[in-house]
């Protein structure tokens, strides 16, 4: 096992354990977020046919010097019959998406024209540019769809233009979600003195259906090493396990103390702040993350560690997965305290300024306040030992 690693290499170790990856094909209907798991070509051109952008007339060019008068040979509409000729002197009235008559090489807008009983008279200058051109969007055959693009409304209307009425996706993951702690208690639940609500594994399994798993949550387990062996041992049909608390070095962090000696942990300690203590390993063949109890580091850990090994593992594509956490530049307007040796985490909010991102600071900074990953939206990049003073600009994630 390595321990105090940097974000990087727990991320790359991480990688050495992927969930598995499985495909199957569904309904479009039912894709929004899912995850491609093969290239998909065209069954079509796009456009099909020459048509027109604009409702109007369809003319040859050369006919149309100044005012014009054109003879209307027939019509021409979206889903219509195959549309007469045009020959010199002549016009086809047209609708936007309909075929353009052969012959005729422009579109006459009807804002430009004016009908006379069986003529027409042409008042602006007829464009070619109305005109799309069959196949000036898409081919046949062409992959426009990459592996790992995840299906938002832009894709999923793509997918439909090129044909598709199913498709193939990456199969979610189901991930077993449960906390730790004798002091939990479900939201709703009387509380005892020393008890406090439940809350990571609500956030944690939010953050598993962003990106496109299913989250199977449990109630919280309590510190027990018997308990939490008979729990994680119920989850094994899960293709990953999701811990929080008891990761650390107190007499009670026994996920911590359980994979160690009955698990297969590869990593411990990540120099980060906050979220310093997570694991990584697997718990009887089923990787399992153990992330902090403290509900910000809990969420900070899973937008820098648990994200990258998802996306990953299910070969999001890059340029256009769903990224929690994007990277951004921001000017600080408020002073922010970096760590020593760790990555620092510190929530702001980033607000867009005149021509930048600008980062501020408003609530106070403790892991445990659960408020601040509300009444801010982004994390700070400090890197080890800095720190960031108003004014400067600084490396962030943007995570929503
Ligand atoms: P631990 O990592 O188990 O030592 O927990 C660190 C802190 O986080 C303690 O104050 C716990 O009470 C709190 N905590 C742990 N798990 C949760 C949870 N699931 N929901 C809310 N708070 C938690
Ligand atoms: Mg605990």
């Amino acid at each position: 096992m390595e321990t105090r690693v940097t974000p990087e290499r727990a991320v790359a170790i991480a990688h050495t354990m992927p969930l598995l990856r499985k495909t199957e094909t569904i309904p479009l209907d039912r894709a929004t977020g899912r995850v491609l798991s093969k290239p998909i070509p065209s069954l079509v051109d796009d456009p099909r046919f020459d048509n027109s952008a604009m409702d109007g007339f369809a003319v040859r060019k050369e006919d149309c010097e100044g005012h014009t008068i054109l003879r209307i040979v027939g019509e021409s509409r979206a889903g219509g019959s195959e549309p007469p000729v045009v020959g010199e002197g002549e016009a086809c009235r047209i609708m936007t998406g309909a075929r353009i008559p052969e012959g005729a090489d422009a579109i006459a807008v009807v804002e430009e024209t004016k009908e006379e009983g069986v003529n027409v008279v042409i008042t602006g200058e007829p464009r070619p540019s109305f005109i799309r051109r069959r196949a000036e969007n898409l081919s046949i055959g062409q992959d426009a769809l990459p592996v790992g693009a995840v299906l938002g409304p832009s894709e999923i209307g793509l997918a439909a233009t090129m044909g598709h009425d199913r498709i193939p996706v990456v199969t979610k993951p189901r991930i077993a979600i449960v906390s730790t702690g004798d002091e939990l208690v479900k939201p709703g639940e009387e509380l005892a003195p020393s008890e406090i609500y439940e809350s990571n594994s609500y956030s944690l399994a939010a953050m598993v259906e962003e990106m496109g798993c299913t989250a199977v949550r449990h109630d919280a387990a309590p510190d027990t090493l018997d308990e939490l062996r008979r729990v994680l041992d119920s989850l094994s049909e899960c293709d990953a396990i999701l811990t929080s608390g008891g990761v650390s070095m107190g007499e009670f962090d026994l996920v911590r103390r359980i994979m160690e000696e009955e698990g297969e942990p590869l990593f411990w300690k990540v120099a980060m702040r906050p979220g310093g203590p997570p694991m990584f390993g697997s718990w009887k063949g089923t990787p399992l993350f153990a992330l902090p109890g403290n509900p910000v580091s809990s969420q900070v850990v899973f937008h820098v560690l648990v994200v990258p090994w998802i996306a990953n593992s299910l070969q999001y594509h890059e340029a256009l997965g769903p990224r929690m956490a994007d990277r951004v530049r921001v000017r600080l307007l408020d002073d922010v305290r970096g760590a020593p040796g760790k990555l620092c985490l510190r929530r702001i909010r980033i607000e867009a300024g005149d021509n930048e991102l600008t980062g501020s600071v408003h609530t106070h900074q403790g892991s445990g306040n659960a408020h601040s990953m509300v009444a801010h939206n982004g994390l700070t990049l400090l890197p080890p030992d800095t720190n960031g003073k108003a004014g400067e600009t600084i490396d962030a994630l943007w995570c929503r």
